[in-house]
C-alpha cells in the first residue's frame, strides 16, 4: 500500500465518502492484524496525585499546589487494596498517571515504583507519560534518557502516550503552555524507543486544532516510529479520542466569547457528526500510521456502540475495560460498558441474567463500580459479548499485545 503524504491524507480524511475511507482502513487493518480477532485488556488507571503545575485549560482533574483542600497524593498504603482488587478481577497492570507536582523529583517516583514492585512482583507498570518525564528531568536536572533509565530500573515497564493532545505548538501554547512542546514530547518518546521501551501514541482532537494539524500530528508520529531502533516496538498502538470539554476552562472561555483572536472552538467548522468524526479519525490514523501495529477504539469517550463501529474503520483493539478512570470522566466522559442491550444496570444486576434467572452479582468477587460502570467479571463478559456482536473474536491481551493465558 502506497504511503500517504499530507495532501493525500488530508484529502481522504476530509472528502472521501465514509464507507470508502473505512473500507480502505479496514484493508490496512488486516495487513497489520490478519486475524479476525479484536483484543481488549483489563487494567486500572490510578492517578497518584492531582496536584499539577500545568493548568491545562481542558483539564478538570488537576488542582494547583495552593489548593490544599482539593489536593491529594496517594500513600503507598492506598495502592495495596487497589492492587489486590485488580489481581482478584484478573488484571495485572496499573496505568499510573498524575500531575506535574512541584516537589516530586526522580527519587519520589523511584521509591514508589520499587515499593509497588516489591509488594506485587507480577504487576506491570504502564506509568507516567512524556509531560511527567520532561517535568522530572527539569526538576531533578537530568536528561530524559537518565530519567527513563532510572525509572526502568525502579520498575517502569512501558510508557503511555499521554499528554500529546495535538502536537502543534500553536495549539499547545494556548491549551497547555506549561506542558512540553511538541518537539519535547517527541524527544521523550525517541529516548524511550532508544531504550527499547514500548510506548503508545495518542491524539486528542476536537478543540482549537485544524484538520491539517491533525494530519501533521499523525505524520510526526509516523516519522518518529520510522526512526525507532531495529527490533524495538516503538509505538505499539495509537489511540485517539475527542476532547471532553464539559465544565472546563476552555469551554467557559469559548462560551464567554473569550478565546483570543483567530482561535475558534472547534478549530474548523464541524463537517461531521461526532460519531462520523471519530470513525474518520480512526480510519485515517490506520491509513497514515502504516508502521504502527495496533489502533485502539477508545470507547470511553464516544460510547460503546460507536467504539464497536470503529472495529470496521481500522481499529483492532477495544482498549481496556477500565476498572478505574478519573481524568476524562472529570470532563464529561461517562460512557460505560452497560450501554449495550441486556447489559448490567447501575444496581449491578444484569438484565439478561435476570431474564435467565441468574444473578450476575454472585460471580463478582469484589464488586467495583467507577463512574457508574462496573468491573469484572460482568464487565469482561459484556466486553466479550460486545466484540462478538461485531463478528470478531474477543481476545484478552496484556499491554504488549500478547495473548493472556487466563480468561474468566
Ligand atoms: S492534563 Fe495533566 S498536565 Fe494538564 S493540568 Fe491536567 S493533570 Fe496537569
Amino acid at each position: 500500500m502506497k504511503r500517504l503524504d499530507k495532501d493525500e491524507a488530508l484529502s481522504l480524511y476530509r472528502d472521501a465518502p465514509l464507507d470508502e475511507l473505512c473500507g480502505q482502513a479496514q484493508a490496512a487493518r488486516y495487513a497489520h492484524v490478519p486475524e479476525q480477532r479484536v483484543s481488549y485488556q483489563i487494567d486500572r488507571n490510578v492517578n497518584y496525585t492531582n496536584v499539577c503545575l500545568s493548568g491545562c485549560k481542558f483539564c478538570n482533574f488537576h488542582c494547583r499546589p495552593d489548593e490544599p483542600e482539593k489536593a491529594y497524593t496517594l500513600s503507598f498504603e492506598d495502592y495495596l487494596p487497589k492492587i489486590a482488587e485488580l489481581k482478584t478481577l484478573g488484571g495485572d497492570q496499573l496505568l499510573l498517571q498524575g500531575g506535574l507536582h512541584p516537589r516530586y523529583g526522580i527519587e519520589w517516583y523511584e521509591t514508589l515504583f520499587r515499593q509497588l514492585k516489591e509488594a506485587e512482583p507480577t504487576l506491570r507498570l504502564n506509568a507516567l507519560g512524556p509531560p511527567e518525564i520532561a517535568h522530572i528531568a527539569r526538576i531533578s536536572r537530568l536528561s530524559y534518557r537518565e530519567v527513563l533509565q532510572r525509572l526502568q530500573v525502579a520498575g517502569l515497564d512501558t510508557l503511555p502516550g499521554a499528554g500529546a493532545e495535538i502536537l502543534s505548538d500553536r495549539v499547545r501554547r494556548f491549551l497547555s503552555p506549561a506542558k512540553p512542546t511538541a518537539r519535547q514530547w517527541l524527544d521523550v518518546m525517541r529516548e524511550a524507543h532508544a531504550l527499547g521501551m514500548s510506548t503508545t501514541a495518542t491524539m486528542v482532537y476536537g478543540h482549537i486544532e485544524t484538520l491539517g494539524e491533525r494530519i501533521d500530528h499523525l505524520l510526526a508520529l509516523r516519522t518518529l516510529q520510522d526512526a525507532r531502533p531495529t527490533g524495538t516496538p516503538g509505538f505499539r498502538a495509537f489511540i485517539c479520542w475527542p476532547m471532553q470539554l464539559s465544565g472546563t476552562e476552555l469551554q467557559r472561555l469559548a462560551d464567554a466569547g473569550r478565546l483570543p483572536g483567530g482561535i475558534a472552538l472547534p478549530g474548523e467548522p464541524r463537517r461531521w457528526t461526532p460519531d462520523e468524526e471519530f470513525l474518520r479519525t480512526v480510519a485515517i490514523a490506520r491509513l497514515v500510521l502504516d508502521n504502527v501495529d495496533h489502533i485502539q477504539a477508545s470507547w470511553l469517550t464516544v460510547g460503546l456502540p460507536t467504539g464497536l463501529r470503529a472495529l470496521h474503520a481500522g481499529a483492532d483493539d477495544m482498549g481496556s475495560i477500565m476498572i478505574e478512570e478519573n481524568v476524562v470522566s472529570a470532563a464529561g466522559a461517562h460512557h460505560t460498558l452497560d450501554e449495550m442491550p441486556g447489559r448490567v444496570g447501575q444496581d449491578g444486576r444484569n438484565e439478561q441474567d435476570e431474564r435467565d434467572g441468574r444473578d450476575g452479582r454472585e460471580e463478582q468477587p469484589g464488586r467495583y463500580r467507577q463512574g457508574g460502570g462496573l468491573a469484572c467479571p460482568a464487565a469482561v463478559r459484556m466486553m466479550r459479548e460486545a466484540i462478538a456482536s461485531t463478528g470478531f473474536t474477543p481476545w484478552l491481551r496484556d499491554q504488549l499485545y500478547q495473548p493472556r493465558l487466563s480468561v474468566f
